[in-house]
């Protein structure tokens, strides 16, 4: 194939990331494995800063940005794909030290590579993209921990309405948790509430730093904000309970105290997407097969072109984009 297609690529200014579309020739990709004919990614919030060039994501420019991509296997060196094969990749690294999706062809390592569950098109794998399977890797982690019961108390979900926080309230409802959203949009309740979100809290009042323990309300949490907010959840949290902590969207800070842990046994469950194993990958993506309902992802995201990349790169990091957006490459 020798025609040119278009790619957005980060490259060092001045020791400033910038980021532009530009033409790259196949011979241009890293040499690796698997051939992935992308038909769409995403732009998740780390997307965000690397595109919008408001953090040093890209650790090795030049550098094709997006962390996330679906398509279809062309060229494989690899006994265990195909051409044909529809696949996922999320993270390990892509845009920051391995070209990403933002690029009509990639080429891959095999064993970055999910066979997409055939529950999902490629549009609805880049639906849930890294956003949602991170929120599927937070509700496996709270629930192997034993610290929610369906039925029983409340699940605290913050930043809802945003990308991790939307598919974390659905995955969590479904399996019949009562969710309550913390958001700061509250033109997006009715959204949240189809989404099975039952109670509502001000992100405001996660944000006011409050005593190191408070009132016993939550069983758990899904937090991707950081900060003060997260503070708060574990000092709100129930005696045994637990957060999954994926996100700072408002603050990488922790300015809390050790008495939840030790006086309540409240497990701050730390979890990154990026690097998690094969094994742990399927099993949120079988989860995503099983519980996230086809209804719900679709008032979830909203697909645009490649070309409005850099827009919405600079509104999701303002906090501007409800749910999650899929960019159509093909
Ligand atoms: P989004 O921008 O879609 O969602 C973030 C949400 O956080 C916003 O919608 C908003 O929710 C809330 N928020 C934003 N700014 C603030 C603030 N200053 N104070 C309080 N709340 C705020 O991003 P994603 O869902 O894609 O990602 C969320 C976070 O999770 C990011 O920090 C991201 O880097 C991280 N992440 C981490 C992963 C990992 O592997 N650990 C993987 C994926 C994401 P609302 O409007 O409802 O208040």
């Amino acid at each position: 194939m020798s025609e040119l297609f278009n790619a957005f690529v980060i490259e060092d200014e001045g020791g400033k990331p910038k980021g532009g579309f530009k033409q790259l020739a196949l011979s241009d990709l890293p040499d690796l494995d698997v051939l992935v004919e992308v038909a769409y990614s995403t732009v998740n919030y780390k997307d965000g800063l690397a595109v919008s060039g408001k953090a040093k994501i890209a650790r090795k420019p030049p550098m094709v940005a997006g962390i996330d991509l679906a398509g279809t296997v062309v060229e494989s060196r690899s006994p265990d794909w195909k051409p044909g094969d529809r696949v996922v990749v999320n993270g390990w690294g892509l845009s920051e030290t391995q070209w990403g999706g933002y690029s009509r062809f990639q080429r891959v390592k095999p064993e970055w590579l999910i066979r997409l569950p055939d529950a999902f098109t490629l549009e609805q794998a880049m639906g849930i993209g890294t956003a949602g399977y991170t929120a599927a890797l937070c509700v496996e982690a709270l629930e192997n921990w034993g610290a929610i019961q369906p039925g029983g108390k409340e699940v605290l979900v913050t930043g809802a309405a945003g990308g991790v926080g939307s598919v974390a309230v659905a995955l969590l409802a479904k399996r019949g948790y009562a969710v309550t959203a913390s958001t700061g949009r509250p033109e997006t309740h009715d959204y949240l509430k189809g989404l099975g979100a039952t109670g509502f809290i001000d992100r405001a009042a996660l944000l006011e730093k409050g005593p190191p323990l408070q009132k016993e309300r939550w069983a758990g949490g899904v937090d991707s904000v950081g900060g003060v907010t997260l503070v708060n959840a574990l000092a709100q949290t129930v005696w045994g309970g637990a957060v999954a902590a994926c996100g700072l969207a408002g603050s990488s800070d922790l300015p809390g105290t050790v008495l939840p842990h030790i006086l309540r046994s409240v497990a701050l469950l730390g979890i990154d997407s990026v690097m998690a194993p094969a094994a742990r990958r399927a099993v949120a993506w079988a989860r995503l097969a099983r519980d996230l309902d086809p209804a719900h992802l679709a008032a979830m995201y909203e697909v645009q072109p490649f070309a409005a990349l850099p827009e919405l790169a600079e509104k999701i990091v303002a906090g501007q984009i409800r749910g999650r957006v899929v960019l159509d490459l093909n």
